[in-house]
C-alpha cells in the first residue's frame, strides 16, 4: 500500500504553560500542507518490523517513529503480523513541520488497514497520543485548533490552496531545547488565537497573513539570528505574511496562490537554504 504523509504548519501557536507531564499546554492552529512524504507500506506475515527510510540523518529501524507507531499498534491489539515499512522523506527533517509524527500516523493508518485490526478513528487517536503530541492532528489531516499537548482538537475550515514558501536552513533545532529555553526566558506577547480562527471562519486571506504568529520564535531565533533574516527577506520578496513554524527552524512566507508563492520564491536569494514552493490543502 502507499501511502501520504503530510507535513504542517502553525499558522499560529500559543504557550499557555509547563505541564506536571514534561509536556506544554499549547493553542495552536496547525494547517497542513500538500508536501508529503511517500511510504510504502506492507503486512509481513513473520512477525518482523523492518523500517527503512530514505534520509541519511533519519533513523532505519527501530529509532524511526514509524517503527514505534507499528510495536505500539501491535503490541495493543495483540497482533502479530509484521510489517515491512518504506519512507522517501520529502519532508524536511527536525524542521518544526512534523516530519516524523506524519510518517507515524500515516503507518497506523495503513496498518490498521492491512493488519485488519478495525480500529475506529477514536482508537487510532488514542494511539497516535501516545507516539506523539502531533500525531492525534496529523491522524485527523485537517486544518484544526489544537489544545491540551496538541491532542484536543477542534475541526477548523481549511483555506486550501494558498501559496507557502517553506524556507529550512542549514541546521536543525531540538523542540525539546526550544521549549526548555522559552521557560527560562521572559514572557512576552502571544498570538490572538481567536482572532485567528475568526479569520479562517471567514476565508479573509489578508488577516491570516496578518495573524500570522508563534511565541517560539523568538527563542529559536535568539539561538539563531538567520531567522529573522529568512522572515524579513520572505517580506522584502512580497510574501503577504512570514513565521516560522513549530519549533523552527523552518520559517514559512504566505501568498495568495501558489504562482504568486514561485514568484516571491524567485526572489529570494538566500545561500544555504532550501527553499521549497508548496500549498495549503
Ligand atoms: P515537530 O514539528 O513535530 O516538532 P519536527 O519537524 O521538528 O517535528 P521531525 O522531522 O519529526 O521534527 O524529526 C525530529 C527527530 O525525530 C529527528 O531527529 C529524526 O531523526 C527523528 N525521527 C525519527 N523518525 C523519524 C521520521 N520517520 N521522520 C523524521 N524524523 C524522524
Amino acid at each position: 500500500m502507499n501511502v501520504k504523509a503530510r507535513a504542517k504548519i502553525n499558522l499560529s501557536l500559543d504557550v499557555l504553560g509547563a505541564r506536571p507531564d514534561g509536556y506544554h499546554e499549547i493553542l495552536t492552529v496547525m494547517q497542513p500542507l500538500e508536501l508529503h512524504d511517500k511510504m510504502k507500506v506492507e503486512a509481513l506475515a513473520t512477525g518482523a518490523i523492518e523500517v527503512i527510510c530514505s534520509h541519511p540523518d533519519v533513523p532505519s529501524g527501530p529509532g524511526n517513529l514509524v517503527y514505534r507507531a507499528a510495536d505500539l499498534l501491535r503490541s495493543e491489539c495483540g497482533c502479530s503480523m509484521g510489517a515491512s515499512i518504506y519512507i522517501k522523506k520529502n519532508i524536511p527533517v527536525a524542521a518544526g513541520l512534523a516530519g516524523g509524527s506524519a510518517d507515524a500516523a500515516a503507518a497506523l493508518k495503513a496498518l490498521n488497514k492491512l493488519w485488519g485490526l478495525g480500529l475506529e478513528e477514536r482508537q487510532l487517536l488514542q494511539a497516535g497520543e501516545r507516539i506523539g503530541a502531533d500525531v492525534p492532528f496529523c491522524l485527523a489531516g485537517k486544518t484544526a485548533l489544537a489544545g491540551g499537548k496538541g491532542e484536543i482538537l477542534t475541526p477548523l475550515p481549511s483555506f486550501p490552496g494558498l501559496g507557502v514558501i517553506l524556507v529550512k536552513p542549514s541546521f536543525g533545532v531540538s523542540t525539546a531545547r526550544v521549549y526548555s529555553l522559552y521557560d527560562s526566558s521572559p514572557a512576552g506577547p502571544g498570538p490572538n488565537t481567536g482572532a485567528m480562527v475568526s479569520a479562517l471562519e471567514k476565508r479573509d486571506f489578508e488577516a491570516v497573513a496578518a495573524l500570522l504568529n508563534n511565541v517560539l520564535e523568538r527563542v529559536t531565533a535568539a539561538l539563531h539570528p538567520e531567522i529573522n533574516e529568512i522572515k524579513k527577506a520572505l517580506i522584502e520578496a512580497g510574501a503577504a505574511g512570514a513565521i516560522m513554524s513549530g519549533s523552527g527552524p523552518t520559517v514559512f512566507g504566505l501568498c495568495r496562490s501558489p504562482g504568486e508563492a514561485l514568484s516571491v520564491a524567485a526572489r529570494l536569494e538566500l545561500p544555504g537554504c532550501r527553499v521549497i514552493v508548496n500549498e495549503t490543502v
